[in-house]
C-alpha cells in the first residue's frame, strides 16, 4: 500500500471542480466480433496470438501529456474517430477521461483497461493513475501491465513524480520505452530529456529518433535506424510520408545512430561482438537487440514527437509491439494455498501461459466499476481460459458466480466476446467480489495472485452531507467505494453521531469526498483529520478472575485464569488469542465465550485514550466452573472482569502510526527538506539520487505528517513531492502521550463523573 502525494496534482484538484454531473454511462456496442474475429484467424495458433499481443501502461509525470498521447493511440488503432483535446473547447473531453471527475480535472485518476489492435497485434491499454494517490489502483494496474511507455516533456523533462513512477516501474520490473512530447513548445529539449533519462533515472537510454525542427519548427521526426525522415500529414496525422533525411540532418542520424548502437552493445552480447569487430548490424538485426534489451530492462529506446500536433504517435504504436515483451515473456506466479509456510503464505506457482482451455484457470480481478449494468470486474487472465457462461469461483470467499457476459473495455465503450485466455485483459458483469480476488473455474484449485493482506486505515475523517439526501445515494457510494478500495472504510459513530470514513491518509479520504461530490452529486464535508492511534500491552500480565453472582433462582459462576503477553511491533494492530486448558476445569465449550468476553468491547475502548487496545496475545490457562451456575453468559462476563483486570493492572501505552515516507526534490532544497523531516520528528534512513534529484527516506509518525504537502511545496518552490505508506506502529513519544491522556481526560471528565464509570482513569 503506498500514497503519492504530488504537489503538482493537488494542485491541479485544487483548481476547481465545477459542479456539472453527467454519471459514466456505459454505452453498449452492437457485439463485436472483432476479437472473435482475430481468434477465428488465429485460431490454429494461439501461440503466435500471444506473440503479438501486449498489455501496456502510459506512464508520466502529470501534464506531460498521457492522455493526449492515449486519446491519438485510440484514434490511430480506429477505436475513436474524433480526438478532443483534454479539457478542449469541445467541452467532450479526451475519451480515457470516462469519468466526470476526471473530466472535471482533465486528468485521469482511473485505471481502466482499453482493447486496441495495431497491425494485427491485440494491445491493452492499461491506463495508470495520472497522479498516483490511489496506491492499491496503482500497485494492480502495474501488476497486471507487461510494459510502459513513459511519456515525458520535451520543456518539463525528467521531473520528480517521472522518477517516482520510474521507481514504481522498477519495483515491478516492468520494462519501458520512453516518448518524449511537447516538441512543438518554446523551450523543447529533447536532448537535455535524454541526459536526464540518463543522469536522473540511470537508464541506459539512446535516441530511436531525433527532431526534424523544433518548437513552430517541429515538422516531423528522423528514424535514426531506417535513416527515413517521417512527415505526419492529414488532418489528424494519419498520413505518414517518408521522406529521404534533410541535409543538415545527415550528419546527426549518423552521430545517433552509432551512439545507439554502442549503448545497446554495451548490454547485449550478441551486438556487442559485432561491435568489437566493427561489423555494422543489419537493421533487422539491430532492431532484435534493442527488443531483447528493453525486455532484459537494461535498455530504453527513445522515441519523440507531439501528440497534441498529432506528430510521431504511430511510431510509438510500432515501437509497443516491436519492443515491449508479450505476457509469456513475463513470469507471473500464483500464490498456492494448500501449500503454506508456517506464516500461511502460500507456496510460488508459475503460472503457465499457453492459451488453452487445458491449464487450469486463475484470473485477477484488478479493478472494479460501478456501470448502469451493475458492477463492471476487470479481469487479467494469467492462466488457462474462460468461456462465456462459465461458473467460477472466488478463492478468497468460495462464492460461485457465472460469467454470464464476457466484454472488453475501450473506456467508456464495450464490445462482447466469446472467450478469453491467458493473457488476455477483460471484464466481467455481475459478478460481486472485491478488488484484488482471485477467480478459479476449478474449486480445487486454490490460488490467488495476491497475498490477502490489507492494511487497516490510519487516518479517520468526519464526513457530513452538506445537505439532506433521502435517496439513499450516500450509503451507494459509499459501499461502492469501500469493495473497489479496501483500505477505505466507513463507520457510525454512535457517540459522535456521524459518519466517520477512514483510509490511509488525509488525500486519500479528500478525493473520495470530491468524487462522492462530482460523481453522485452530494456536496460533502469533510472534518479534521485524526490518526488511529492505539493502546497496547508492553509487559506480560497475569489475570485470575473470578465471576459470581447468586440472586435467587441459578446463579451464574466461572473462573479464567492466565495471562497477556505483548506482540512483536509488526502485529501491534491485532489481537492473538490461544486456549492452554488442560482437563475439565474450564469446559472446552465456554472457551469462545471467554474469548467474546475478553475481546469484545473491552479491547474497544482502552483506559488510557478510549481507543482499540491492540497488540497481545491472551493465554487462557486454567480456570473453575461449577456444575449449575456456570454458563456462556457468565464465562463470558468472567472474560470481561479478567481483561478489565489486565488494562488496570498492565503496563499501557499509546501506539502510532509510523510512515514511511521518501520526499524526492531538487538537491538545491537539501537543507531546508532535511530540516522539515527532522522538525516532524522523522528519522532519515538514508538519502539517494541521481545528480540534482535527491531522495530521502524516512520514517515518520503520521500523526506529525499533516500539513506536509504544503509546507514542501513552499520550501521547494513546487518542485518537491513525497510518497507516504503505512509502514507500523510504535510508541508515542512521552510528551505526545501525556498530551493525549490529557486531552481525553479533559473531553471525557464529566462524562465519567455523570456514569460514575469507573471504567476510565
Ligand atoms: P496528462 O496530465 O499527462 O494526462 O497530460 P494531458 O494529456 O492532459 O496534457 C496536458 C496539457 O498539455 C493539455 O493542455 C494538452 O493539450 C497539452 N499537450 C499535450 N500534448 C501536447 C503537445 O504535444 N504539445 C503541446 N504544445 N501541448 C500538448
Amino acid at each position: 500500500m503506498r500514497l503519492v502525494f504530488n504537489v503538482l496534482g493537488r494542485r491541479l484538484q485544487q483548481k476547481g471542480l465545477s459542479t456539472l454531473y453527467c454519471g459514466s454511462k456505459l454505452k453498449l456496442s452492437a457485439l463485436s466480433l472483432q476479437h472473435a474475429k482475430l481468434f477465428a484467424t488465429t485460431s490454429v495458433n494461439h501461440d503466435e496470438f500471444l506473440r503479438k499481443m501486449r498489455n501496456i501502461g502510459i506512464a508520466a509525470h502529470i501534464d506531460s501529456g498521457k492522455t493526449t498521447v492515449t486519446e491519438r493511440l485510440l484514434f490511430y488503432t480506429g477505436k475513436i474517430s474524433k480526438m478532443h483535446e483534454v479539457k478542449g473547447k469541445d467541452k467532450v473531453g479526451a475519451t480515457m477521461d470516462s469519468m466526470e471527475l476526471e473530466r472535471q480535472r482533465g486528468i485521469t485518476i482511473q485505471s481502466a483497461a482499453t482493447h486496441i489492435t495495431w497491425k494485427d497485434h491485440p494491445i491493452n491499454i492499461i491506463d495508470t493513475p495520472g497522479h498516483v494517490d490511489f496506491t492499491v489502483e496503482v500497485e494492480r494496474a502495474l501488476r497486471v501491465l507487461d510494459g510502459a511507455v513513459l511519456v515525458i516533456c520535451a520543456v518539463g523533462g525528467v521531473q520528480s513524480q517521472t522518477y517516482t513512477v520510474y521507481r514504481q516501474m522498477q519495483r515491478y520490473n516492468v520494462p519501458c520505452i520512453a516518448f518524449i512530447n511537447k516538441l512543438d513548445r518554446m523551450g523543447a529539449n529533447p536532448h537535455r530529456c535524454l541526459m536526464q533519462l540518463r543522469d536522473k533515472l540511470g537508464h541506459n537510454a539512446a535516441f530511436m529518433q531525433i527532431p526534424v525542427g523544433l518548437e513552430s519548427e517541429s515538422t516531423g521526426i528522423v528514424d535514426v535506424i531506417s535513416r527515413k525522415a517521417l512527415y505526419f500529414e492529414g488532418e489528424s496525422g494519419e498520413n505518414i510520408v517518408e521522406k529521404s533525411i534533410p541535409d543538415n540532418l545527415v550528419d546527426i542520424t549518423e552521430e545517433k545512430r552509432n551512439e545507439l548502437i554502442e549503448c545497446v552493445s554495451n548490454v547485449d552480447d550478441e551486438l556487442a561482438e559485432m561491435f568489437l569487430v566493427d561489423k555494422q548490424p543489419t537493421d533487422e538485426q539491430l532492431y532484435d537487440a534493442i527488443r531483447r534489451a528493453t525486455v532484459a530492462r537494461k535498455f530504453t529506446p527513445v522515441f519523440m514527437g507531439t501528440a497534441l500536433k498529432n506528430k510521431g504517435v504511430q511510431p510509438v504504436l510500432d515501437a509497443i509491439v516491436k519492443y515491449l515483451p508479450d505476457p509469456s515473456e513475463v513470469k507471473n506466479y500464483a500464490l498456492d494455498n494448500s501449500k503454506q509456510d508456517e506464516e500461511g503464505k502460500g507456496e510460488r506457482l508459475l503460472m503457465n501461459y499457453e492459451r488453452s482451455f487445458e491449464n487450469p484457470a486463475v484470473a485477477l480481478a484488478f479493478k472494479l466499476e460501478q456501470s448502469n449494468f451493475g458492477q463492471l470486474t476487470y479481469l487479467r487472465i494469467y492462466q488457462g481460459g474462460l468461456e462465456r457462461g462459465d461458473f467460477i469461483y472466488n478463492t478468497r470467499t468460495g462464492k460461485k458466480s457465472r460469467a454470464s457476459r464476457l466484454v472488453q473495455m475501450h473506456a467508456d465503450k464495450m464490445e462482447d466476446v466469446n472467450e478469453v485466455f491467458a493473457g488476455d485483459i477483460c471484464a466481467l458483469f455481475g459478478v460481486d467480489c472485491a478488488s484484488g480476488d482471485t477467480f478459479v473455474k476449478d474449486k480445487k484449485y486454490q490460488v490467488s495472485m495476491e497475498s490477502i493482506h490489507v492494511p487497516e486505515p490510519v487516518v479517520s475523517m468526519s464526513l457530513k452531507l452538506d445537505a439532506r439526501d433521502d435517496s439513499g445515494k450516500l450509503s451507494k457510494a459509499l459501499n461502492r467505494f469501500t469493495k473497489e478500495d479496501p483500505t477505505f472504510t466507513v463507520f457510525w459513530d454512535q457517540e459522535a453521531r456521524e459518519r466517520v470514513v477512514s483510509g490511509m491518509g488525509e488525500l486519500h479520504l479528500e478525493i473520495y469526498a470530491q468524487r462522492i461530490t462530482s460523481e453522485y452529486n452530494l456536496p460533502v464535508t469533510l472534518g479534521k483529520p485524526t490518526v488511529a492511534f492505539r493502546e497496547t500491552i508492553v509487559q506480560p500480565v497475569e489475570f485470575d478472575y473470578t465471576h459470581k453472582r447468586q440472586s435467587g433462582g441459578s446463579g451464574q459462576y466461572g473462573r479464567v485464569i492466565g495471562y497477556v503477553e505483548p506482540l512483536s511491533p509488526d502485529n501491534y494492530t491485532k489481537i492473538e488469542f490461544r486456549d492452554d486448558t488442560k482437563g475439565q476445569n474450564l469446559p472446552r465449550q465456554y472457551i469462545p465465550a471467554v474469548k467474546k468476553g475478553m475481546i469484545e468491547d473491552v479491547c474497544e475502548s482502552g483506559l488510557l485514550m478510549g481507543t482499540k487496545v491492540r497488540g497481545f496475545r491472551i493465554v487462557i490457562q486454567d480456570g473453575a466452573h461449577h456444575m449449575v451456575d456456570s454458563s456462556e453468559i457468565a464465562f463470558k462476563l468472567a472474560g470481561q472482569g479478567a481483561m478489565k483486570q489486565v488494562l488496570e493492572k498492565g503496563m499501557i501505552r499509546i501506539i502510532e502510526p509510523i510512515m514511511r515516507v521518501e520526499v524526492t526534490f531538487p538537491a538545491e532544497f537539501q537543507g531546508e527538506v532535511t530540516g522539515s523531516i527532522s522538525k516532524r520528528k522523522g528519522v532519515i534512513s538514508d538519502t539517494d539520487g541521481v545528480a540534482d534529484l535527491l531522495s530521502i527516506h524516512a520514517q515518520v509518525p503520521l500523526n506529525d505528517m499533516f500539513g506536509y504537502a504544503t509546507e514542501l511545496r513552499s520550501l521547494t518552490e513546487g518542485k518537491g513531492e513525497y510518497t507516504m505508506e503505512y509502514s507500523h506502529y510504535a510508541p508515542c513519544r512521552d510528551e505526545v502521550e501525556d498530551r493525549l491522556i490529557q486531552k481525553y481526560k479533559e473531553e471525557n471528565e464529566p462524562q465519567v463523573q455523570n456514569k460514575k464509570s469507573g471504567k476510565r482513569r
